[in-house]
């Protein structure tokens, strides 16, 4: 076992739970009101899990975004996307859309017909990122990938790491993000560890959504988001006794001021105001 420097642990949300879109339950580490976000990330929603009968699936209808990017990984479940760039894409289990709205979309995420007819158990995230000033207002852009696209590493007693974006155990995930970025998704059996090396100066976050670990030594239970220091140093999450999954998300901070108004984040108050406006007026798609 490594016995690199690990990382300070800065602190350790509880997520809540909340209804969001047309009415799905999420359990939502950030924001809340105590913290508005963690640069470079906006949101996190873990979306159910909720299981459905026929008829009853919920998703999100025909809403806009601006100057961020909105990812969607799926490990139950299908949905549905359409964007005002012709994008009509259907996320699977294991799938995941990572979609930068740049200076304007306008998307629905719903499940997809079958999922609608025959019900079933949805599960998955979403993660707002944001975008450098400098990039707020680029075209938009859509990669999806499904799960066999994704690079996977497997661990000593059963568990694996599917990577999405940045480098975790030496393999890469297939994004292309516009910073410097990791999302991860790691199954732990009984006994298995990751050991995740992020770059020194960038944000570093676990969020454990099944089971129970140790996250650089402190004990952490389902719920728990862990947000380490930016100091140098790895990250090591032990499963311990318990079948455990998290989420490994780490980027570089932006420092720049941040100006929210639901589905558009711009760094001031008039740009705003202009996301607004242009919504309002038919100019928010380019
Ligand atoms: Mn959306």
């Amino acid at each position: 076992m490594s016995t690199a420097t690990m990382r300070t642990i800065e602190q350790i949300i509880k997520s809540q739970r909340t209804v969001e879109g047309g009415g799905f339950n999420v359990r939502r580490p950030f924001p809340t009101t105590a913290i508005d976000h963690i640069d470079p990330f906006l949101l996190l929603d873990e979306m159910g899990p909720s299981d459905y009968a026929p008829g009853k699936a919920v998703g999100a209808p025909s809403h806009p975004h601006r100057g961020f990017e909105t990812v969607t990984y799926l490990m139950n479940g299908s949905m549905e996307h359409r964007d005002t760039m012709g994008t009509c894409a259907v996320i699977r289990p294991g799938g995941v859309q990572w979609m930068t709205a740049g200076s304007g979309v306008v998307h629905s995420e719903l499940p997809t017909p079958d999922m609608m007819r025959l019900g079933g158990r949805m599960h998955g995230f979403q993660l707002w990122v944001n975008l450098p000033a400098a990039k707020k207002m680029v075209a938009p852009r859509y990669q999806g990938y499904e799960a066999d696209e994704l690079a996977v590493v497997a661990l000593p007693n059963g568990g694996s790491i599917k990577i999405v974006a940045g480098v975790v155990h030496g393999a890469a995930g297939p994004v292309e993000t516009t910073s410097p970025m990791t999302y991860a998704h790691a199954v732990l059996e009984p006994g298995d560890v990751v050991e995740w090396s992020p770059d020194a100066g960038h944000t570093a976050l676990v969020h454990v959504f099944v089971g129970g670990a140790t996250v650089n030594e402190r004990e952490v239970q389902e719920g728990d988001m862990v947000v380490c220091g930016r100091d140098a140093g790895m990250v090591r999450v032990n499963a311990g006794d318990t079948r455990t999954e998290v989420l490994l998300l780490g980027g570089q901070p932006l420092g720049e001021p941040v100006s929210r108004y639901g589905p558009f984040v711009m760094n001031t108050r008039e740009e705003i105001a202009q996301a607004v406006d242009d919504y309002q007026n038919g100019r928010l798609v380019r």
